[in-house]
């Protein structure tokens, strides 16, 4: 049934798509196609975030438009330029690029400021003193109609002087705001009379003080687009009951060419928070080491989790696009990683809870370089030598003094191959006072060492590294950050569900020496170790 599903999603086109196709079919934008992007610097990308991305862009780069990247920066309280360059690092990173058009929404102050004149002089705006208590309770409800503001019939040169008022700082915040006259008994909450601007002395990180005015989302985001001629704006299925609000600022305006608001199911995903503002608690209440923390579901932090930008790409679109909201299982991100590193990352060995094993057999002081596969899915990653000797170290668990029958790898009496080198048959284990394993120690078939052919077979093989040559390393194995898959469902607190074990750091860690040079962001395959679901 799923597999029926995502067929269906990559042979036939979306319903966006479809959409553009109609436009273009009938001319309505002249054969444009222009999409954007337009985060709120308030906080770093997530994995929903690249859904939105990949669909913007990659309708652009479809269809030969452009798309842009837009800063929606109107909200002064919450944006700082630390957001604006970690979200241009990560669409860089995911692979997109807006070449020219990248553009901040508080350029256009000035602009939406003359527009919301040009609203009042068409008497569809109006200022209104009502308090914010009032305002809500003129509001209605949905079951009942609003009432009129009593400033509702204003003139438009007592509108527009006190509008000018507003802006130049002689209201206190809250005192007055900007109001379109539309319709108080719209069944559709959005249209009855929403602010358009409302009075805030705060600084905003770009324009400074020079405003005390700041417009609503729902008047600047339309002309947001429109300024910029977008085609086709594409936002997420909250903003559904805002479309008529949308379209009215712009008819109102008597604008042509309006872009048009088209919206999809954002990207849920399954033991994941995408919430601003809980991942925001996370960072800011130390949950977490900070935005890139492998375990957040920020593009920061798959990054460093070892996501590549292919694998979120072919995971968004895997997704496909929806009309209806779902939860995507978080599986399926995990598995479009494992799919596209197993084709690439190369493989290594590191041993992470070591043991000592000493091969009797085997000469004191001699060094062999083995010839290990950097890749088995890709021949043409080529081999690295790994220094074999006398005392090697194996993880812990692949040695049992008393095994179950289940137990195939190390014990007394029983024979395993090192991957890429000898059979080895353990012959005793060493103690200490307290009845702990500190060593094993084995003898090896000089005759065995595996070949093309892989040499003669054993029931299980280990990875290992030369206890001399190998360094020291610290581990740290991340698990998901919740244990449930609705984080926080049916609680007070979305942090009940935090994963006590979501982190593990291993200190005392061995890892192969051609691990050396290895570069922060750099990507390895742990043999044995990643593969473990
Ligand atoms: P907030 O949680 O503060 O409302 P947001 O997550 O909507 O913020 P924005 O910066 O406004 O963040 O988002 C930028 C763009 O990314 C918007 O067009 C939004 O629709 C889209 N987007 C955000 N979250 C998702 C998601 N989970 N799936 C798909 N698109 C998303
Ligand atoms: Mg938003």
């Amino acid at each position: 049934m799923e597999k029926d599903n995502k067929e269906k999603v990559e042979i036939s086109k979306n319903f966006i798509e479809e959409i553009i196709d109609e436009d273009l079919k009938n001319n309505v934008y002249n054969g444009r196609v222009v999409t954007r992007f337009p985060p709120e610097p308030n906080g770093y990308l997530h994995i929903g975030h690249a859904k939105s991305i990949c669909l913007n862009f990659g309708l652009a780069q479809k269809y030969n438009g452009k798309c842009h990247l837009r800063f929606d920066d109107t909200n002064p309280t919450t944006e700082d330029i630390e957001y604006v360059e970690s979200i241009k690092n990560d669409v860089k990173w995911l692979g997109f690029d807006w070449g020219s058009n990248l553009y901040f929404a508080a350029d256009y102050f000035d602009k939406l400021y003359d527009y919301a004149e040009q609203l009042i002089k068409l008497g569809k705006a109006y200022v209104c003193h009502l308090t914010p208590e009032e305002l809500k309770e003129y509001r209605g409800t949905l079951t009942q109609p609003g009432k009129e503001s009593p400033y509702r019939q204003r003139s438009v040169e007592e509108n527009l002087k006190l509008f000018r008022d507003m802006a130049a700082g002689k209201f206190k915040e809250g005192e007055c705001v900007l109001r379109a006259k539309i319709d108080m008994a719209s069944p559709n909450m959005n249209m009855r009379d929403p602010i358009l601007y409302r009075i805030r002395f705060v600084e905003h990180y770009r324009t400074g003080k020079k405003w005390v005015i700041y417009p609503m989302y729902d008047f600047a985001h339309p002309l947001e687009d429109y300024i910029e001629r977008i085609t086709h704006s594409i936002c997420t299925l909250e903003f559904e009951d805002h479309r008529p609000l949308y379209d009215w600022v712009l008819q109102s305006l008597n604008l042509k060419e309006c872009p048009k608001q088209i919206e999809f199911a954002r990207l849920n995903l399954s033991y994941t928070v995408m919430s601003k503002r809980k991942l925001l608690e996370l960072v800011e209440n130390k949950y977490v080491s900070g935005w890139d923390d492998p375990r957040l579901p920020t593009i920061a932090g798959l990054r460093r989790r070892g996501y590549t930008p292919e694998s979120i790409r072919s995971f968004c679109e895997r997704v496909g696009v929806a009309k209806r909201d779902n939860v995507v299982d978080v599986a399926l991100l995990e598995h479009s990683l494992r799919e596209d590193l197993n084709l690439r990352a190369q493989r290594v060995m590191c041993v992470l809870r070591p043991l000592r094993l000493i091969i009797d057999n085997y000469p004191e002081g001699r060094v062999e370089e083995l010839q290990a596969v950097n890749n088995p899915e890709d021949p043409s990653a080529g081999t690295r030598p790994v220094p074999f000797s006398r005392e090697l170290y194996i993880e812990q668990e692949d040695f049992m003094e008393d095994p179950p029958k289940k137990f195939f790898r190390l014990a007394p009496g029983r024979t395993v191959r090192l991957r890429y080198g000898y059979l080895v048959t353990c012959t005793n284990a060493v103690k200490n006072d307290k009845g702990e394993i500190t060593e094993v120690h084995c003898s090896y078939d000089p005759d065995s060492l595996s070949g093309e052919a892989g040499g003669p077979k054993a029931k299980a093989t280990l990875h290992w590294v030369s206890a001399a040559h190998s360094l020291p390393a610290e581990v740290r194995l991340y698990d998901r950050l919740f244990m449930s898959e609705d984080p926080g469902e049916g609680k007070d607190d979305f942090k009940a569900d935090l994963n006590p074990d979501s982190l593990k750091v291993l200190q005392s860690c061995r890892m192969e020496p051609s691990l050396a040079g290895a570069q922060p962001g750099g990507r390895a395959a742990l043999a044995r170790v990643s593969d473990r679901p």
